[in-house]
């Protein structure tokens, strides 16, 4: 076709032209930083402190005051008798926390910030410091991007290997294999199949959750075929300078053709495959790449041996087009994993690691439910871990359960100085969970309350979650919101004040009332009606302002009836909710037999 090169040529002689100019934007820029740097690191120089010399103005006594951003590695130091603040690297804020505290100095100079904006702030200012660095780095990229261009023959990017991945290591998801065998029996011996006249779907598309193993599925479906496996991530697709990503689809395929049969597997599908827009810039781009896919699928000749893999957690994005027959015309939807599978998965991964013989992998399987595959991988790898800094010879039953919990909930930070004030205020809101559960039928079952901080969490009420479910009844998403809001109803009416700490619940509760009216059609007045605006923003429009505004006040309505609740249940329990707190405060955890007690 001439006249599809003629156009090709066009659009590369556009593109030089584009780099070239972004090329002189580029130097021009990194002279004007680099001076402006020079000029005012000077000044910063003088104010700076080595790590060293911080610990040993801290022996001296001679630091009033440091403080620290959490996630950040530079501090701000006081020194006495000098008014300026020093800026100071520390490597790790846990490490310095715990040198202070083993020096048994006075812990008062060290000052933890959570402050976002700080945090923020310290980025900009370390981006800032690294910016020539980084300008130098894209300028190399370019040239070498722009020697891509000339060169046509070669593949960037894409990945091949030969997959030893086969469905021996893909646990549960039997019917979903059955599917997937035909798509290897057509990669085996594609010639039965063109004999007897029969079409194989080209593109198969992967939907379910992050780590439930669509990337495991593609790998293996190849190494069970015994063919080359090329994948890039949809991401990667996505590129600074327009018509790049349409030629690496099409160098994607190219290279595919050259090595068929094989399995090509792209990734993160959406990220290219979303809705076609009019709209300019970054959008045209995507429309480019996605374009560009739509031919490269319908260009295959039939005797050639390719199978299309995506995967994707959000195929209502795709659009309409990918979806027609000829492209991404099979759909296989791989869900969180049952009982069954997830004892599966354990056993899979269980395989080459040594456990005592108390450990039981089918309960770890039913106490997790709404797991992932990855999360249940990563499990038993944190347990392995957790069991060799603990020096035991074998994974126990008590190295899971930790290993569960940080999976979970994030690491226990125990180094983390609370005050006294925060560990009430954390107390008596763990407590309203606890204390509003333990008065509702479906929420009741709780396995653990905490105050130690986790990850982000001050503290958690873990919940048993021992029973798969398909269904989630309209009574148990309006309880687990009042459960969701005893947490804030409890800081309230004890402390007479309510903190950011309940901001993460209030979060969740919405999302789920949201979902409650808009998507489960469970409002008496609107009916079963969803909408889904992330799909079409215009769908709301379409139904009119006051339909708008009727969802809203649903939303509310829910939402506001849960709290009420919540509060009702707080103040006709009272005693039980200060006993729990008191007892939190003294023992940081209270296991499920010990709420039971404590609530009799
Ligand atoms: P996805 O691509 O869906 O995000 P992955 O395929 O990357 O998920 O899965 C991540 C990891 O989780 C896999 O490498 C594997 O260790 C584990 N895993 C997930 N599902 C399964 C499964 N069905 N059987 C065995 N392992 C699994
Ligand atoms: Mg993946
Ligand atoms: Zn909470």
């Amino acid at each position: 076709m001439p006249e599809r090169k003629n156009r090709k040529d066009k659009e590369k002689e556009k593109k030089n032209k584009y780099l070239f100019a972004f090329l002189i934007i580029l130097i021009i820029a990194i002279i004007a930083i680099s001076a402006f740097l020079i000029i005012s690191n000077k000044d910063a120089e003088e104010n700076k402190l080595t790590y060293t010399e911080l610990i040993k103005q801290i022996d001296d006594g001679v630091v009033e005051k440091v403080e620290m951003t959490i996630g950040s590695t530079t501090a701000k130091v006081k020194l006495k008798d000098v008014e300026k603040e020093k800026q100071a690297i520390i490597p790790s804020t846990q490490a310095f926390v715990e040198l202070i505290q083993e020096k048994a100095l006075n812990g008062n100079i060290i000052e933890l910030n959570q402050n976002p904006e700080g945090f923020l702030k310290t980025i900009g200012s370390g981006l800032f410091s690294i910016l020539p660095t980084l300008l130098l780095l894209a300028l190399i990229i370019l040239m070498f991007k722009m020697q891509g261009l000339g060169d046509k023959g070669k593949v960037y990017d894409s990945e091949t290997t030969n997959s030893k991945i086969t469905f021996d290591d893909v646990a549960g998801l039997d019917e979903e294999k059955q599917e997937m065998m035909e798509i290897v029996d057509f990669l085996k011996n594609p010639k039965r199949f063109y004999e007897m006249g029969a079409k194989i779907p080209r593109g198969v598309l992967l939907c379910g959750q992050p780590g439930t193993g669509k990337t495991l599925i593609a790998k293996a479906i190849a190494g069970q075929a015994n063919v080359p496996f090329i994948s890039m991530s949809g991401s990667e697709f996505i590129e600074m300078f327009a018509g790049l990503g349409a030629s690496r689809v099409r160098k994607l395929f190219e290279k595919a053709k050259k090595i068929s049969p094989c399995i090509i597997f792209i990734d993160e599908i959406d990220a290219i495959g979303s809705r076609r827009t009019s709209g300019s810039g970054a959008e045209t781009e995507n429309n480019q790449t996605l374009n560009q896919l739509l031919v490269e699928m319908d260009g295959f000749d039939t005797e050639e041996t390719i199978i299309v893999l995506a995967a994707t957690n959000r195929p209502e994005m795709l659009d309409k087009a990918l979806l027609r027959p000829g492209r991404f015309d099979r759909r296989i939807t791989i869900a969180l994993p049952d009982l069954r599978g997830r004892e599966a998965i354990l056993n899979i991964h269980a395989k080459e690691k040594k456990f005592s013989s108390e450990v039981d992998l089918r309960s770890i399987a039913e106490d997790t439910a709404g797991f992932t595959g990855a999360d249940l991988a990563n499990i038993l790898n944190e347990a392995a871990i957790i069991a060799t800094i603990n020096d035991h010879d074998v994974i126990t039953n008590k190295d899971i359960e930790d290993a569960v919990k940080k999976v979970t909930v994030g690491l226990e930070k125990q180094s983390r100085v609370v005050s006294e004030k925060d560990k009430r205020l954390t107390a008596y809101h763990e407590a309203g969970h606890a204390i509003v559960s333990s008065r509702l039928e479906t929420q009741k079952d709780i396995k653990e309350v905490s105050i130690i901080p986790r990850g982000v969490a001050g503290g958690y009420t873990m919940y048993r979650t021992n029973e798969d479910k398909y269904y989630i009844s309209k009574t148990e998403m309006e309880e687990k919101l009042v459960a969701l809001l005893g947490g804030r109803a409890a800081e309230k009416i004890v402390l007479n004040d309510i903190s950011t700490g309940a901001s993460n619940d209030i979060e969740v509760a919405t999302n789920i009332a949201k979902d409650m009216i808009t998507k489960y059609g469970m409002s008496e007045t609107l009916g079963p009606i969803s909408i889904n605006t992330e799909q079409d923003p215009y769908e709301l429009q379409l139904l009119g302002e006051k339909f708008g505004d009727a969802i809203g006040a649903e939303v509310k309505v829910l939402l506001d009836n849960a709290y009420i609740r919540a509060q009702q249940l707080i103040h006709e329990n009272r005693d039980k909710l200060d006993r729990v707190a008191q007892t939190l405060i003294k023992k940081e955890v209270i296991s499920a037999d010990e709420f039971q007690e404590l609530i009799k």
